[in-house]
């Protein structure tokens, strides 16, 4: 961009202080900003449609004559609303507009206009007619007329048509410096960008509207191609910076290696294996580690882990295990905590529910190095925690902490080595995406063969056959897991509730069961005797929120019951199945619809009846809801003004990966002017975004 172009905004027609001020507040203060705020749909005005063809529910484009007006002042004398009849040889149909009397000045019955808007059917009891609330009208013949038109995000103070003709003014006039070097465009076939831009915002008659509409058009795929490349480009760079670091080496031996898989009650799966052969030979090398371990619930992440930091600590360096729950990092502390004892190591705790003293003491500890391992929640990355020396920080479903809690944590050591762990599956095009610049093991195998989880969905008519049959499943000694979505129900829906669901179910069918309830808004105290009951088999029937997803893991689980299944998403469900089928014996999870789950929720549910497969699921999920928050795929859209989509884009994904690496091995041939502009864009890209995941 250069200087100086935020001014010209200003220099657009009708752009004066105050909407310039309104452009900056949504996020635009260059004409680059506003030609990289794309369209969020288009109106296809190509051809006139007629009223008898109108397919209510859709979006049409009229050419009418109006044959009525009225404009009615509502009970409140601020509000109006102007109706009108407008017809074509066809048909008529009624078209309103609300606190808009203007129109009935400036509209001339008998004239024929072009209005584009949503056609609804509207029943009366004089019978139904066709309806358009406030449409977009034009005298007839006007030049947007027969075009594809952009549509734009809302942005306050500033109408649609205005936002149009901006973004038109704005094409005019900036010219787009082109980043990517001609070797690669000529190779690619792809567009340049300033007509990529164009072809965005000002499409041509040709372009096919669905592929307008689904992103797949060639101004688009370059566009997200730029976007793809970007990322990948910074994080083929962030592994080279790290490269140089000094890291913390640590040194295993293979008989140290052997000694602490030993203390484990089993023998390591060969995905384990394999995991912990990459972990070591990151942590002997003397750079930093910086290692993603996915793999689905009950693939035995939090045993690598463990391993790793137990021959870490014998080295003498310290490690830090921090996991999202409280409950969680106390399970963890208790299982390495004999593991240690074996080796002679120290381990501290440290969450908030601690008291002052307790925990002055852990920090004490910590920053003496009496103590070699620190497990913990959030607590873990507070200023006053200060550790002797840092060299292994492990976090558990690390997408549950922010880029900068990570990085507060990381910054406690010197380059410490880094495993982050996931254990929502996330497709490989995703991981791509987001953690292109960490090294991936992946544990695709399960401790006892494949899992076996008997999924099936049921709706409230065999409620009762459920309970009775969950009865006899406690009965023979099995622990039961309700799951509602909500602690406390908004309306009356009491299926939805836990605290309902629980008065109801120990009150009533399981009134003779020792059962408890178990959710975020408890108390640590609280939360910490159901888990110990729990753990210690106690309890036989758990009623719990979502809690039990981040991990925790109990044996005797069997038999899991969802209740408002559709109201979870599916890589959700899948985390709630993992808990069930963790053992030699078969699991049964059970997934209750509500009245009103719909044939689409009903389909989703299903996949998860057919397969087993998180991955598949991870996948299903992401196309049917979009990346949502899955893992800050959409910081990276919302800074480029575009939006790539990981399962949709897969195939760009590839291109620009291979790009970046050709790109960093100087491998695309450049004139100077070009690898000018390239730098520049590089810059560009790492002043906006900075370090991606607050290392390095
Ligand atoms: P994750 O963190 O991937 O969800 P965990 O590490 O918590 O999985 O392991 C799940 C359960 O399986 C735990 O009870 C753990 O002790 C057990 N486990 C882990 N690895 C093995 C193995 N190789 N053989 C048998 N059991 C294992
Ligand atoms: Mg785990």
């Amino acid at each position: 961009m250069k200087e100086g172009e935020k001014t010209l905004l200003r220099s657009l027609p009708g752009v004066g202080p105050r909407r310039e001020r309104a452009l900056e507040e949504a996020g635009i203060s260059s004409l680059e900003n506003l030609l990289l705020d794309m369209p969020i749909g288009y109106q296809d005005r190509r051809r006139i449609a007629r009223v008898s063809q109108a397919r209510p529910g859709e979006e049409a484009f009229f050419r009418l004559r109006l044959e009525a007006l009225k404009t009615r002042r509502l009970r409140s004398r601020r509000r109006s609303v102007t109706e009108a009849s407008f017809s074509d040889e066809s048909g008529s149909i009624a078209v309103c507009w609300f606190n808009m009397a203007y129109m009935g000045d400036s509209l001339r019955k008998g004239e024929t206009y072009d209005l584009y808007g949503k056609v609804r059917l509207v029943e009366s009891p004089s019978g139904s007619r066709l309806e358009m609330a406030h449409p977009e009208i034009d005298i007839a013949g006007d030049p947007e007329g027969g075009r594809i038109l952009p549509v734009y995000r809302r942005i306050a103070g500033l109408g649609s048509r205005l936002l149009r003709n901006l973004h038109a003014r704005a094409l005019d006039l900036y010219s787009a410096e082109e980043p990517l070097p001609r070797a690669l465009l000529e190779e690619e076939g792809m567009l340049d960008r300033g007509a990529a831009l164009r072809r965005c915002h000002s499409p041509p008659r040709t372009e096919c509207i669905n592929s307008l509409a689904e992103r797949r058009t060639e101004g688009f795929r370059r566009l997200i191609f730029e976007e793809l490349l970007g990322a990948q480009v910074l994080m083929a760079e962030s592994r080279e910076a790290r490269r140089e670091l000094p890291g913390v080496a640590i040194p295993v031996t293979g008989e140290d290696r052997r000694a602490v898989s030993d203390l484990l009650p089993f023998a390591l799966t060969g995905a384990q294996e394999s995991a912990l052969n990459e972990v070591c030979a990151d942590l002997a090398e003397g750079r930093p580690m910086y290692r993603l371990l996915q793999g689905d619930v009950g693939s035995g992440k939090t045993a690598v882990a463990m391993l790793a930091l137990l021959m870490a600590a014998r080295e003498g360096v310290q490690g830090a295990f921090m996991a999202p729950t409280e409950i969680l990092a106390r399970q963890q502390a208790e299982v390495l905590r004999p593991l240690a004892r074996a080796r002679g190591l120290q381990i501290a705790f440290l969450a908030s529910s601690l008291s002052v003293a307790d925990r002055r003491s852990a920090l004490k500890e910590i920053a003496s190095g009496r103590v070699q391992i620190a497990v913990g929640t959030h607590s873990l990355f507070q200023r006053d925690v200060v550790f002797a020396r840092l060299g292994l920080v492990v976090i558990d479903e690390q997408h549950r902490f922010g880029v900068s809690q990570r990085a507060s944590l990381l910054a406690k050591g010197k380059h410490p080595n880094v495993l982050v762990m996931s254990a929502t599956p996330i497709p490989r095009s995703l991981a791509l995406t987001v953690y292109g610049d960490l090294d991936l093991s992946v544990l695709d195998e399960f401790p006892h063969g494949a899992r076996r989880v008997r999924t099936v969905v049921r709706d409230d008519s065999s409620r009762e056959a459920m309970e009775a049959f969950l009865r006899r499943e406690m009965d023979g000694g099995k622990q039961i897991i309700v799951v509602y979505p909500w602690v406390e129900a908004g309306d009356s829906d009491e299926q939805a509730s836990a605290e309902k669901g629980y008065d109801r179910l120990r009150q009533g069918p399981f009134r003779s069961y020792r059962t408890a309830l178990l959710h975020g808004r408890l108390d640590a105290g609280e939360k910490e005797i159901t888990f110990d009951r729990l753990v210690g088999g106690d309890i036989q029937l758990l009623v719990a929120t979502s809690l039990v997803e981040v991990g925790i893991d109990l044996p005797d689980a069997t038999v899991m019951v969802v209740e408002r299944a559709e109201q979870f998403g599916l890589s959700q469900l899948h985390q709630f199945r993992g808990r069930v089928g963790r053992r030699r014996e078969r699991g049964l999870f059970i997934l209750m619809k509500g009245p009103r789950c719909g044939p689409e929720a009903e389909k989703r549910l299903d996949l998860l009846v057919r397969t087993e497969d998180g991955f598949r699921i991870a996948e299903e999920d992401l196309r049917m809801r979009g990346p949502g928050d899955a893992g800050g795929v959409r910081q990276w859209g919302r800074g480029i003004g575009l939006f790539a989509h990981p399962i949709r884009d897969f195939d760009i994904l590839m291109r620009a990966r291979h790009w970046a690496s050709r790109l960093a091995a100087g491998e695309v041939p450049m004139s100077r002017v070009e690898r000018r502009a390239l730098d520049a864009w590089k810059k560009g890209l790492a002043r906006e975004f900075g370090s991606l995941h607050g290392i390095g």
